[in-house]
């Protein structure tokens, strides 16, 4: 119908980070040790989240160009985005804020609907990425910060839950201006 909510929700990031792994836990309840990295996807998955039922279209992006024309078209038709970076990985990191910049620029808003994923926090030992440094940027730019893992199945429901929140409020405040 024509009232049926729906999202469309990008997730963004380097290579390898766990981008599919999260999605196809979150839409399969389970853990995919290898999934291909250079497919890209969507997904479509009715959800019902605070009681209300929502369709999200789910876009897995690949690659490891943040900067191709493709990575901008997904980026003008999102609502939502899905900030990932791996723990073990200071690139991944620092990619991140790149990243969100590129998003508020094409979007022309200071605070697009986003959040940020610290993903791999089972690999404890192989940590680089602090959970300061995640939190300390997410305040700045007033992101909701999960570590999540994919592996250990950590953070995942709430976080995909999370997003949708963030969009729907945010659709809210552009309505009423
Ligand atoms: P993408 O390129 O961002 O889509 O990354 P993938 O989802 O394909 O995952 C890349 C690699 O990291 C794969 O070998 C996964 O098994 C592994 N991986 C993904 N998420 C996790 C996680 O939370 N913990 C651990 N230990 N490995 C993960
Ligand atoms: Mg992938």
């Amino acid at each position: 119908t024509d009232n049926e909510e729906k999202h469309s929700i990008v997730l963004l990031g380097s290579g390898s980070v766990g981008k599919s792994c999260l999605v196809i836990h979150f839409l399969q309840n389970r853990f995919v040790q290898d999934y291909d990295p250079t497919v890209e996807e969507s997904y479509s998955k009715m959800v019902i989240i605070d009681n209300k039922p929502a369709v999200l279209e789910l876009i897995d992006t690949a690659g490891q160009d943040e900067y191709t024309a493709t990575r901008d078209k997904y980026i003008r038709s999102g609502e939502g985005f899905i900030l990932v970076f791996s723990v073990t990985s200071r690139s991944s990191w620092n990619k991140i804020s790149e990243i969100y910049t590129k998003i508020r620029r094409i979007k022309e808003v200071e605070s697009p609907p986003a959040i940020l994923l610290a993903n791999k926090s089972d690999l404890e030992n192989d940590r680089i990425v602090t959970r300061d440094e995640g939190e300390e940027f997410s305040k700045k730019y007033n992101l909701n910060y999960f570590e999540t893992s994919a592996k250990a199945g950590i953070n995942i429901k709430s976080s995909f839950e999370e997003i949708v929140r963030v969009i729907r409020d945010y659709k809210r405040t552009i309505k009423k201006k």
